[in-house]
């Protein structure tokens, strides 16, 4: 398992009432280019406890914070009108989150819930979940400090973009693509287009970024092993 300390409980910005399985989850995740359900576990509208991308897998559920957490969504988050964001958790759902939460939080040692919204400007979930959830760890979340994913961009400087250059390269050659990359430590233009072209040919989202996705990704390109799928 990697080391996790911190939950992150989204919704799935549906109307209120409305079913949604994990495998209509799992659709939406791939047409937008991921590699699948980014969340770990869902919420069924009848308080149902299902199991999205493996625990031991990073998540792709809050930009910036996918590394140390783990990712919780409830059907839900959005009045009938499927625009006004609101809390539509039932009782069933609140039941089966708060269940959930204590289960990962006794198995993992975990420090801290918090709310999507507290990570990026959206209303997801709907609540205030710090607020509802922070007597759940009465000890354990002083001096909490959430885990922030390292991530490699254009403008970047230093040996991390050499080292990263050396696997695009590594990659490249596998590819029999012909004029390496000359390894720099300045992530300049022809870094990221690389990286793109790298995205592009492994289907996930080329946005020219190397973060904890991209990084697992060129582990498996390199390993000659195909496209990560978030469901097997
Ligand atoms: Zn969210």
């Amino acid at each position: 398992m990697r080391p996790v300390s911190e939950i992150i409980v989204h919704c799935t910005a549906t109307p209120e009432g409305r079913p949604v399985t994990v495998a209509e989850i799992d659709h939406w995740h791939h047409a937008r280019g991921w590699s699948g359900i980014g969340y770990h576990r869902v919420i069924g509208l009848n308080g149902e406890r299902w199991v999205g991308r493996p625990l031991e897998k990073i998540g792709a559920h809050c930009e910036g914070h996918n590394t140390g957490t783990i990712g919780v969504v409830y059907v839900g988050g959005l009045a009938k009108d499927g625009r006004t964001p609101k809390d539509t958790r039932n009782d069933a759902q609140k039941e089966a989150l708060l269940a959930e939460l204590v289960d990962l939080r006794d198995r993992f040692d975990i420090k801290k819930v918090s709310g999507h919204r507290e990570y990026a400007a959206k209303a997801c979930p709907s609540f205030d979940a710090s607020a509802e959830y922070d007597h759940l760890f009465e000890g354990r979340s002083k001096g909490f400090v959430p885990a922030i994913d390292h991530v490699l961009k254009r403008g970047d400087f230093g040996p991390d973009v050499v080292v990263w250059c050396g696997k695009l390269n590594a990659w490249r050659e596998t590819m029999r693509m012909k004029a390496p990359l000359i390894p720099r430590e300045d992530f300049d233009h022809d870094v990221e287009m690389a990286t793109i072209e790298f995205q592009r040919q492994r289907r996930i989202v080329a946005d020219g970024k190397v973060g904890p996705q991209t990084r697992g990704e060129m582990k498996l390109a390199l390993a000659y092993k195909p496209p990560f799928r978030a469901l097997g």
